[in-house]
């Protein structure tokens, strides 16, 4: 993704943005402050008088791809500064994996490192001198439509699954404090913001690393924990009629003070919890968080607190030494869970992760064709649960709406995130006079489904 902005002469920055959406807050970030500086960003490569990529280090198809994208911005501009996950990792000669590959990158830095960034920048394309502070808009530069953004709400992460280099490559949890969470998240919705997305590596440890310390928003003391965060998020979001949901919630018994809040609707009943998978042996092999809890149980009085509760999840099919039974107790789990939305990869092996020492690698067909059987449960699961729907009027953030909706656009209930999951499509309104927005709310009856979407009818 490369960004442009036009106006006065004033050094000018590529930026390359690539990875999940922690690693795009982080590219927010750095060209907030490009921007705050008073440099300008260039759409091509020749037009820059540097090149920033921001990377992803996670899974090897991602590794290959940044490589690609830093040697062809090497390629076409020669001025390159490496950060993101990327940078953090180590080559096979014990060295910087970026600078063993592209040894001519002006500098490299792991995820999570504005400042680093920018001092690199000032090496090599020195500040101008009449930064135009007034032009940076006050919620920062955002690289999602207008309508939403993801909140990140702290960094890194204290576990240690087995198929999993986060932790190596960012660091031990760091929670934001809560003062700057709330600020951002008040100056997103005064910008027009109808849902906030809050994002980390794990949300529900919110505030452990600083032991749920007291801050301060709007003079007033509040807890650096994630039950705190959910109610002035909601307050915050409340005037605007906005929608807050949660990413990457691990099913802890302190989530269930979130649940109320959901079933009230101050936070979308909407929960996205990475399961990765229900045998105990096999969570405990992944040394997976909350391993011990019971996690049937826990959803079913979740649900029973909240009827309306979607569940996300994603799973891993083929972990090393899966058993036959292990792998039914999944599917098990995933019939009587009735996770709404799941998502299933094929264990692989991440290089620099433990898992890969652990005994009883299955067979690449073994581990595609349990994927298969989960995904074909899972789908079932989901497209019953989708026509559940059929029949009910949701309310829908609109994402598209050509012509002003006239022939229809297209949006998402509350059961879908953006990216992830599926959408609803609209159909032209009944009402010639009813319009449709992006960014704004409207309300449509649910008539069919169509795969992992809806259709509905504004009303
Ligand atoms: S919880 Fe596990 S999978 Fe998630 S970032 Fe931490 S170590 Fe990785």
């Amino acid at each position: 993704m490369t960004i442009e902005t036009t106006g006065a002469a004033a050094p000018k920055i590529g930026f390359v943005s690539l990875g999940c959406p922690k690693a795009l807050t982080d590219s927010e970030l750095i060209l907030t402050q490009l921007r705050a500086e008073g440099y300008e960003t260039s759409k091509t490569y020749a037009g820059a008088d540097l090149v920033i990529v921001n990377t992803c280090g996670f899974i090897d198809d991602a590794v290959k791809e940044s490589l690609d994208t830093i040697g062809e911005a090497l390629a076409s501009n020669g001025k390159v500064i490496v950060t993101g996950c990327l940078g953090a990792k180590a080559g096979q000669g014990g060295g910087n994996l970026v600078r063993e590959m592209h040894p001519s990158v002006l500098a490299v830095t792991g995820p999570h490192a504005t400042q680093e960034v920018m001092d690199a920048v000032h090496v090599h394309v020195p500040k101008p001198h009449d930064p135009f502070v007034d032009l940076v808009p006050a919620q920062g530069i955002k690289l999602t439509p207008k309508h939403y953004a993801y909140l990140k709400i702290s960094e890194g992460c204290n576990h240690r699954c087995t198929f999993c280099i986060i932790p190596s490559m960012r660091g031990d949890l760091v929670s934001r404090p809560i003062g700057d969470v709330l600020g951002e998240a008040q100056r997103l919705f005064d910008a027009g913001v109808r849902e906030l997305l809050v994002i980390s590596q794990d949300t529900s440890a919110y505030g452990v690393d600083v032991k749920y310390r007291t801050g301060f928003f709007d003079g007033k003391p509040v807890k650096t924990r994630m039950a705190d965060l959910c109610e002035q998020l909601a307050r915050l979001a409340e005037p605007h009629g906005a929608w807050v949901r949660l990413h990457y919630v691990y099913p802890y018994p302190s989530v269930d003070d979130i649940v109320p809040l959901m079933a009230g609707g101050a936070i979308l009943p909407y929960l996205d919890v990475p399961f990765q998978h229900s045998h105990p042996d096999v969570l405990k092999r992944m040394k997976r968080p909350a391993s011990g809890e019971k996690n049937l149980e826990r959803l079913q009085r979740w649900r029973e607190a909240c009827p309306q509760l979607v569940v996300r999840s994603t799973f891993i099919a083929g972990f090393p030494g899966e058993t036959e039974a292990e792998f039914e107790h999944l599917l098990d789990f995933m019939r009587e869970a009735r996770i709404d939305r799941a998502g299933c990869f094929a264990y692989s092996p991440v290089e620099g992760a433990s898992a890969n020492g652990l005994p009883g690698m299955l067979p690449a067909e073994v581990r595609e064709e349990r994927r298969a059987r989960f995904m074909a449960v899972a789908e079932a699961v989901s497209a019953a649960k989708l026509r559940e729907r059929v029949g009910a009027t949701m309310q829908v953030l609109v994402d598209h709406a050509p012509a002003l909706g006239r022939h229809g656009g297209r949006g998402r209930s509350y059961a879908d995130a953006p990216e992830i999951d599926g959408t609803v499509r609209l159909l032209a309104p009944q009402k010639a006079s009813k319009t449709l927005k992006v960014g704004e709310f409207t309300r449509a009856q649910i008539v069919a489904t169509e795969g992992h979407d809806l259709v509905g009818t504004p009303v």
